[in-house]
């Protein structure tokens, strides 16, 4: 059963796209690939490197529709080359990776006033728009206990919101808020908002240096324009966000899986034990074999969804399901991946451990299991129904 919906992705002409691409994948591994070390042991990306470098390959505009000066890819043109940054430092491909899935939203989403003020500084690097919706004392959805109450032609917002990634770079934060007790709306913050305080949490286990941090909500007042769409259509938004950004959680688990997995073979062909390299014994054959069915598996589910989302079909099953596959898919291919590499595999040797720490965000990231578990249910239980090429022939 397909749905429609508003498509604002027509892709880049091939040539342009190619172009593009080969620009990005020069900048992935010639100039960001090298931080990597640096990266984890400071656990500080050096963003005086690494911005000038996303911003010249033309990084922030991918999702960026070309009205405002973004690239505007295709779903089917983004998702790899989201794939190419999760090989990589996983802090720098959650900038990445943020920044141009709220953009994304908001081109979907905003209206024109909205996108005019965020979009074309987005399409440059100059603007980020974050997403703050979790909270530390409550569950999300209808169970937040931010505010944004009216007055006049400003809403008050009063809450507490954490794990905001990109919170130190972001100009403005699209924060999910209660605008009365049933009714929860999406609402544009800016970043110098008065009453509004940002700092720091912990550093997390994988997918380091980036920034997700606290933002405390004192009485800040925000113009009424930054309402997106009407009050109460606040988990419309939500759903309509995450519905293609778990989509691109699960491209980030292929792109970690693919490096695991490259690693791997390369790694077996080298390590010589008992006078024969470890690729020849049919145990690690076997890993090997069981890493590429789940790369392979992903692969073929994830341009099901950019064809579906391209020809301007909603996912709402298949992005819950293809965001919890690649999570469990990437687990195994890491957990194997370290097996293959034996004991040095634990060390910073090589990135094995890094992609197997950085790949555990996935698992939160757009959502637990539990909550990809209850929309892929949900929808399947109403009625939904893949409609894709596997029974496209007349029968
Ligand atoms: C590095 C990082 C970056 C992040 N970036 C962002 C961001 O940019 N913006 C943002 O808003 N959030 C962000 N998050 C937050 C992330 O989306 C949440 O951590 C995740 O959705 C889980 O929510 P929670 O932490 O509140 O867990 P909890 O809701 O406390 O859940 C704990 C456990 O209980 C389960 N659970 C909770 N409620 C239920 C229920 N009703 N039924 C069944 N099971 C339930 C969960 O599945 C989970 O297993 C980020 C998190 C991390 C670690």
């Amino acid at each position: 059963m397909i749905t429609r919906r508003n498509s604002v992705a027509v892709g880049l002409p091939t040539d342009e796209y190619v172009k593009l691409r080969k620009t990005i994948f020069t900048t992935i591994w010639n100039e960001l690939d090298p931080l990597e070390q640096e990266i984890e042991n400071t656990e500080k990306i050096p963003y005086d490197v690494v911005m000038p470098a996303l911003k010249a390959c033309g990084a922030f505009g991918l999702t960026t529709p070309r009205e405002y000066g973004g690239s505007g890819l295709s779903i089917a043109q983004y998702l790899p080359i989201l794939a190419e940054f999760a090989k990589i430092q996983g802090g720098i491909r959650a900038i990445v990776h943020v920044h141009n899935s709220f953009t994304h939203a908001l081109s979907e989403i905003g209206n024109s006033e909205q996108k005019q003020e965020i979009l074309p500084g987005a399409a440059i690097g100059e603007k980020s728009l974050a997403f703050a919706l979790t909270e530390p004392g409550n569950g999300t959805g209808a169970d937040l206990s931010t505010t944004a109450r009216r007055d006049g032609d400003r809403y008050v917002i009063n809450g507490r919101k954490w794990l905001i990634t990109n919170s130190d770079i972001a100009s403005h934060f699209l924060v999910i808020a209660k605008t009365a007790p049933k009714e929860v709306s999406a609402i544009i913050v800016p970043r110098d908002s008065s009453g509004l305080t940002i700092s720091p949490l912990p550093e997390t286990m994988g997918c380091k240096g980036g920034e997700h941090g606290e933002l405390v909500f004192t009485d800040v007042r925000v113009p009424a324009t930054g309402l997106v769409g009407a009050e109460g259509e606040g988990i419309a938004h939500l759903e309509r966000a995450l519905e293609i950004s778990r989509v691109f959680i699960a491209a980030c688990s292929l792109g970690t899986a693919t490096r695991a997995l490259e690693l791997s073979l390369k790694y077996s062909k080298d390590r010589v034990t008992f006078g024969k390299p470890i690729a020849e014994r049919q145990a690690i054959q076997r890993y090997l074999a069981e890493m590429a069915a789940d790369v392979y598996a992903l692969r073929g589910m994830l341009a099901d969804i950019a064809s579906k989302w391209d020809r301007e079909c909603r996912v709402p099953a298949e992005s819950s399901l293809v965001k919890q596959f690649g999570l469990e898919a990437v687990g195994r291919v890491t957990d194997r991946a370290l097996l293959v590499h034996g004991g040095i595999g634990y060390t910073r040797m090589y990135p094995i451990e890094r992609l197997y720490r950085d790949a555990r965000l996935n698992w939160l990231e757009e959502g637990t299991p539990t909550i990809q578990y209850l929309v892929a249910a949900r929808e399947l239980l109403n009625g939904y129904t893949f409609d894709d090429a596997f029974d496209s022939v007349p029968q």
